[in-house]
């Protein structure tokens, strides 16, 4: 009997975890828990403050990674065109880009700790590379003034992305765990919510695969509503 007891079991098992797994859409922040953080930044001693805000509306708003906020240079920045551009390559040499080279050179057999060096710093996939246009809000295009006009270059090292999104949800006292990824998640939400479909998404967000742009789609629910309203109200 055990072999057909295995498939069962086997299901089940698959379908326990998928209920008990937490996926990074969960811990989307609402528009309100956005706007409570965005608040929070502003507590903060100077220079944090500001520092918080720039990767709280770059992560939260406009689905940049922490790798890329924190190897953001200026001259991604196209004034006329109001676009950011990920490049698929940007020199770097810091203690970031040493540690994941050392890592990419254990899991490659054929990578020497060099040449891995010499490839970083480089996004998370060929499909990450991408533009992003960033005229969306007001408050968007003056923090990357506002930045522009301090910096060349993001300031801090990687770690301290993850430092200023904590000081900064805690100051707002939000619920639950607020990272990087979880600030991504909040803008691919944030722009499925408003309608944006699912090629335009999967660009903006540089997934590899259009079936993530379709899952946020679906579950915020705006293209169901919005389809279905055309039917029965026309
Ligand atoms: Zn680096």
């Amino acid at each position: 009997m055990s072999h057909h007891n295995q498939p069962t079991t086997e299901w089940a098992d698959r379908h326990r975890r998928a209920l008990t797994t937490r996926h990074t859409h969960e811990d989307v922040l609402t528009d309100r828990q956005f706007e409570l953080l965005l608040e929070a930044c502003s507590v903060l001693p100077a220079p944090h403050d500001f520092e918080a805000r720039f990767i709280c509306l770059l992560a939260g708003r406009l689905g940049l990674r922490a790798g890329e906020i924190a190897h953001f240079q200026t001259t991604w920045v196209n004034w006329n065109r109001r676009t950011i551009r990920i490049p698929q390559h940007e020199p770097c040499q810091c203690g970031y880009c040493q540690r994941q080279a050392r890592q990419e050179a254990t899991h490659n057999s054929g990578l020497s700790v060099e040449g891995a060096i010499e490839s970083r710093w480089h996004p998370k996939t060929v499909a990450s590379a991408r533009l992003i246009p960033f005229d969306l809000t007001l408050r968007l295009e003056l923090c990357l003034e506002r930045f522009a006009n301090r910096y060349d270059a993001f300031p801090r090292s990687r770690s301290t992305i993850n430092r200023r999104i904590q000081a900064a949800a805690t100051e707002a006292d939000l619920p639950g765990r607020v990272y990087p990824h979880c600030l991504r998640a909040t803008a691919a939400s944030y722009h499925a919510y408003k309608g944006v479909a699912p090629v335009p998404l999967q660009a903006l967000m540089g997934w590899s695969d259009l079936a993530t742009a379709q899952k946020y789609i679906r579950i915020s629910g705006t293209a169901t509503a919005d389809a279905l309203r055309r039917v029965h109200h026309r």
